[in-house]
């Protein structure tokens, strides 16, 4: 690897992080861009901006190298959408050939990209926004068929994997749950997390809404229960 290429990796968070890969101490990479619009959306200084500059090869080699000294072993790559860059595999395989563990976020727009990187990712976390009919109104995305092909391969071939939904009270009801739940009947892992509001979200009528209640988090679980082996309040 020429280490002056760049990466497709834009910001890296200080700290490392002991909620995002299950299990590890892990670093955050982000990339910019997303194919979605969700009005939620905590990293909205991201989504927009599909080429902003990102970090040589050798500046994530140093970086990795303090990390790895700190017993850090583990990376997730998450966004904007990490899978809209074309050059995804080759940070990925870098990260691997550092000797890191690596998880990759994805909301599921990109089912062939998944394909490719599949063999090198150690776990894979995709979003569940809501029940697949809702996606076009809920996160301005329509093309239902692509998410369905990246939930068929998760379940077919990830090493390790969760579906995750982040919770918006009033919006993600029983009846939500459960329409969602068939659309990955058979899951090994789906995480419930907390909605938090902030002033800067996409859609204005969300900033104002609640942070999730624990116990609503419970409830989403306990619906969710019977359709897939874990469903879990993070
Ligand atoms: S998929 Fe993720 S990064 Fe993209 S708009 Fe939705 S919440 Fe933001």
């Amino acid at each position: 690897m020429n280490l002056e290429e760049k990466s497709v990796i834009n910001a890296i968070m200080r700290q490392p992080s002991m909620v995002d890969y299950p299990g590890h101490l892990a670093v955050l990479m982000f990339t910019s861009g997303c194919d979605f619009r969700c009005g939620f959306c905590h990293n909205v200084d991201l989504i927009d901006d599909w080429n902003a500059k990102t970090f040589s090869f050798g500046v994530l080699k140093d970086r990795l190298d303090k990390y790895r000294e700190d017993w850090v072993k583990a990376v997730t790559v998450t966004g904007g959408e990490p899978t809209i860059h074309p050059a995804l595999p080759d940070t990925i395989a870098f990260l691997k050939e550092q000797g890191f563990l690596v998880k990759l976020d994805s909301n599921g727009s990109n089912p062939e990209m998944l394909e490719k990187l599949m063999p090198m990712l150690d776990y894979v976390a995709m979003d569940i926004k809501c029940a697949l009919d809702h996606y076009p109104q809920f996160v301005k995305y329509n093309n239902l068929d692509r998410i369905r092909a990246s939930i068929k391969l998760i379940m077919e071939q990830a090493k390790d994997y969760e579906f995750r939904t982040t919770v918006l009270e009033g919006f993600h009801t029983t009846e939500e749950i459960v329409a969602a739940a068939k659309d990955i009947q058979g899951a090994k892992r789906w995480i419930f997390q907390a909605f938090v509001p902030h002033d800067n979200l996409p859609d204005p009528a969300v900033r104002t809404l609640p942070r999730t209640r624990p116990s609503v988090l419970e409830e989403c679980a306990k619906a969710a229960a019977p359709y897939v082996e874990l469903a879990k309040a993070r």
